[in-house]
């Protein structure tokens, strides 16, 4: 599906949906939330995990000043007000993988709310515009992640479940947006902005695969115009975008088509399976739950000062939207440029880095720009993966810089590191270190064959048609295989040209 085109059903009805999203984001702290349990990805089932996290009576959670930095940081990048103080609930429910028999987390109190992402929607009138909406956070809080029920992978999976408790316990932040969002394509764009924002900051990998982010997307429709809210839906365990995209295609759709036909949409959870591109119910919400909150008795409320704030405002890197409109400034590169080259903070890093030890830092710019993109785009290469570096992009801007080779020259140099898969410096040594021709009489030799050979046009320059220079030096570029450097073959000509009439 493309993403400029917004083919979704509600352009097409007279129903609007409304979306709020729910997202959960692992926190890199080496340990968990309230024990020192480490909190690596693939260890052994059950191997890390203490009375603490395995909710033992009498154990006492103990909160980690890394999580409650990470989370700020998270929110403040969210452009959230940070609590002064807040505090920790349990949500009482019981679950196979919940041990304790609730979960820690924040309820009345959270640690910030009242923050937005700015989104880029096509704006309705076709011509293809955007402009930046944005949707608001209604809050960030901290909160403990559950265990892991495995359903197969053992030799009695048919009849039994397995648990593994290693993820009890690891803190994550739950970011909870305003129900603003108006179509799948703006969920998704939310998403995507929301992940580059957090990996800006740091403070998570956002590995999908490895249950890093998480995303559950609440969704109802209303005839458009309409005050109150429709029933919603809850799409839950959607594991990509574009998976709650289509998630949310396909639930729009049916509740619409539901309404339609005189029915009541019902208040539960959905699950959505990718391989029929359709949502299943899971279970009726029409009892909600009643968690029974209450405020955890074992830890005392959470103080930010004015103090720890500004500490940790003082780590909030430059964030990707602000970047953007910087290098786009500072290095004349289009908006499509910066934004592929602010993907990942590292990448940014490595560009500005290698542009700035650069002799000309446009010129690297113009080079990432004008012959790297191109070339990973035609051989499908992500930025990430690249064969050139922009260490390497650096390098051959200078030599193109010092007229040590020429344009030619450096797009042969490329083509080599993409075919051979290696850098540029690495494949300019397998070169034998090229330079292009400054050979004053060799030039001088290959002018005069041009010259002899192509009588008609030199006639026409003599004639007055001066723009015929650009001519002779093609063919004299061309006749030096592209070793010949153009700056001085243009200097030869005229001199040539003018000797000679
Ligand atoms: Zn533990």
């Amino acid at each position: 599906m493309s993403s400029t085109a917004d083919t979704s059903v509600t352009a097409r009805t007279d129903f609007e949906p409304v979306i709020g999203l729910e997202v959960h984001v692992q926190l890199l702290t080496a340990s968990k939330i309230f024990c020192s349990c480490s909190t690596r990805f693939g260890a052994p089932p059950n191997t890390n995990v203490c009375p603490v996290c395995l909710g033992m009576p009498g154990a006492l959670p103990v909160l980690n000043r890394k999580a409650v930095e990470f989370a700020t940081l998270a929110a403040m990048a969210l452009n959230c007000r940070i609590n002064e103080t807040s505090i920790f609930a349990r949500k009482n429910y019981f679950y196979p993988d919940l041990p304790k028999g609730y979960q820690i987390s924040q309820y009345d109190k959270p640690l910030a709310e009242f923050g937005y992402i700015g989104v880029q929607t096509l704006t309705t009138g076709g011509t293809g515009e955007h402009r930046v909406k944005k949707i608001g956070i209604t809050r960030v809080h901290l909160e403990e992640d559950a265990g892991k029920s495995l359903h197969e992978g053992f030799p009695d999976s048919h009849e039994k479940t397995a648990i593994d408790l290693n993820r009890t316990g690891v803190p994550l932040i739950e970011i909870v947006s305003e129900p603003d969002i108006a179509t799948p394509l703006e969920a998704y764009e939310y998403l995507t902005r929301l992940k580059e924002i957090i990996l800006y900051t740091g403070v998570s990998d956002c590995n999908m695969e490895e249950g890093s982010l998480r995303c559950d997307a609440n969704v109802s429709v209303r005839p458009r115009g309409q005050k109150e809210l429709g029933t919603k839906a809850e799409i839950k365990n959607v594991n990509s975008f574009r998976f709650i995209r289509e998630a949310l295609e396909y639930e729009i759709a049916r509740q619409v088509e539901v309404i339609e036909a005189g029915g009541k949409i019902v208040q539960e959870t959905r699950l959505y399976n990718s391989h029929e591109g359709k949502t299943y119910s899971m279970r009726s919400k029409e009892q909600a739950h009643d968690y029974r909150y209450f405020p955890e008795p074992d830890l005392l409320p959470l103080v930010v000062d004015e103090k720890w704030k500004a500490d940790i405002a003082k780590t909030l890197p430059e964030l990707p939207e602000a970047r953007r409109a910087r290098l786009v400034t500072d290095y004349g590169i289009t908006e499509y440029d910066a934004q592929v080259l602010t993907v990942s903070k590292a990448l940014a890093d490595q560009f500005e880095a290698a542009a700035k030890a650069a002799k000309n830092p446009k010129r690297v710019a113009n080079l990432v720009q004008g012959e790297l993109m191109g070339r990973l785009k035609a051989k499908g290469i992500e930025i990430e993966s690249s064969p050139i570096s922009m260490k390497g992009v650096a390098a051959s801007a200078d030599l193109v810089e010092s007229g040590a080779i020429s344009g030619k020259m450096l797009k042969d140099l490329y083509d080599l590191s993409f075919e051979r898969g290696k850098d540029f410096p690495e494949i300019y040594d397998e070169e034998g270190r090229p330079q292009q021709s400054s050979d004053t009489s060799a030039l001088e030799k290959i002018i005069d064959e041009v010259l002899a050979a192509n009588p008609r046009q030199l006639e026409q320059y003599r004639g007055g048609k001066t723009t015929m220079i650009g001519f002779f030096v093609g063919q004299v570029m061309k006749a030096s295989k592209g070793q010949a450097n153009p700056q001085l073959v243009n200097e030869l000509l005229v001199k040539k040209l003018a000797a000679g009439s």
